[in-house]
């Protein structure tokens, strides 16, 4: 099974903001602050992609040491904070218990997912693939 790196370039591409299954929950909700923060600087950073295409590859970890990451004073968000890339180890299943399985996983539209044949699902509810 494939271990998803914890990069800008999945971390883009993920569809866990939008899925149905964490849209309603108040649990969710009450960690949107750190979320949109870490969100606000991985776009900034995105801005300079062309200049630095390297950033975009580099586990969230090594981003933050970098020379791009610290000239956006980019912190690596804390797993608890996010609400995106629960295939990957990094992150991992949701520490929130307010999550609608009854909804429809959103993964296999993912390209993360497609370009990783990863299978199964719900990896917020079950853990990383
Ligand atoms: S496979 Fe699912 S959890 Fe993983 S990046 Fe895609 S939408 Fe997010
Ligand atoms: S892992 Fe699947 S069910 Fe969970 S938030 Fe992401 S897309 Fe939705």
């Amino acid at each position: 099974m494939a271990v998803i790196s914890l990069n800008i370039s999945n971390y883009g591409k993920c569809l866990c903001p939008v899925c149905p299954v964490q849209l309603r929950s108040k649990c969710i909700a009450a960690k949107n602050e750190g979320w949109r923060q870490a969100r606000l600087k991985v776009g900034e950073m995105l801005k300079q992609y062309h200049e630095h295409p390297e950033a975009y590859e580099m586990e969230m970890s090594e981003l933050e040491k970098s020379e791009v990451g610290q000239r956006h004073a980019f912190t690596e968000p804390k797993p608890a904070d996010m609400q995106e890339l629960y295939c990957s180890e990094a992150v991992g299943k949701s520490n929130c218990s307010d999550l609608d399985e009854g909804k429809m996983c959103q993964c296999p539209d993912c390209v993360v997912w497609q370009q990783n044949k990863l299978g199964s699902t719900y990896f917020c509810l079950s853990g990383a693939a």
